[in-house]
């Protein structure tokens, strides 16, 4: 396996996401590109979203390297461009180190299961899980798609919040009384998904909800 990384590495270099410059290893940024991207932020709430969400952090923006990494994995289902988020993730971690501290139970956004089954994963999920568990925080899907909705993209903040009410239901099955919870995404753009799903889980008893999202470009409205 060595050998063949190796040889891999010989014939296609390892390179900058963003910049393209050789790097040493696979998944590797340069430090240029890094500092520039990442961008550790607990996310200001306005007083109606405080309701529901405790904490929000974000830990890059949603521009340039990240959006076309996070664009490339779900809608070309690159898995390939994973290792680089991931080593994004590992990058933000000596940031985080109170917020990851609190034991909590992690939570993806989830998707709907005919877009899941089209993308054949679902992305929160795929990003953060194992990095979760590496940081003592187990994953479970607790909340499901109650409906379809329409892409987010292109609709302003009302509309998105319009086409998030009621998107989500707690799963089957499922008691989150008195739960601490860490909702998980992509993208936080105005916050309308988690917001929803903040409401749903705290509705349902859970004392507390936090997020963590790869990527942001807007504050909550
Ligand atoms: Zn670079």
């Amino acid at each position: 396996m060595k050998l063949w990384e190796d040889m891999l590495d010989f014939v296609f270099p390892p390179h900058c996401p963003v910049c393209d410059a050789y790097v040493e290893s696979r998944g590797g940024w340069c430090e240029d590109c890094l500092r520039k991207t990442l961008c550790v932020t607990r996310l200001p709430l306005s007083a109606g979203a405080m309701n529901f969400l405790d904490e929000v952090w974000t830990l890059g923006r949603y521009h340039g390297g990240l959006s076309h990494l996070i664009r490339a994995l779900k809608y070309q289902r690159k898995r390939d461009r994973l290792p680089y988020l991931q080593r994004f993730l590992e990058a933000a971690k000596p940031q985080l180190t109170d917020f990851l501290r609190l034991r909590r139970l992690a939570v993806p956004v989830p998707l709907h299961p005919r877009r899941e089954k089209e993308r054949g994963f679902n992305q929160a999920e795929l990003i953060f899980k194992e990095w979760l568990a590496d940081c003592g925080i187990p994953t479970e899907r607790l909340l499901v798609r109650a409906r379809e909705t329409e892409p987010q993209y292109g609709l302003d903040a009302k509309a998105r919040a319009r086409n998030m009410r009621d998107a989500f239901a707690i799963a089957a099955g499922v008691d989150v009384q008195g739960k601490e919870l860490l909702l998980v995404d992509d993208i936080f753009t105005t916050g309308a998904t988690m917001l929803e799903c903040a409401k749903v889980l705290k509705k349902h008893g859970a004392k507390k909800v936090d997020a963590l999202t790869l990527a942001s470009d807007h504050r909550v409205k």
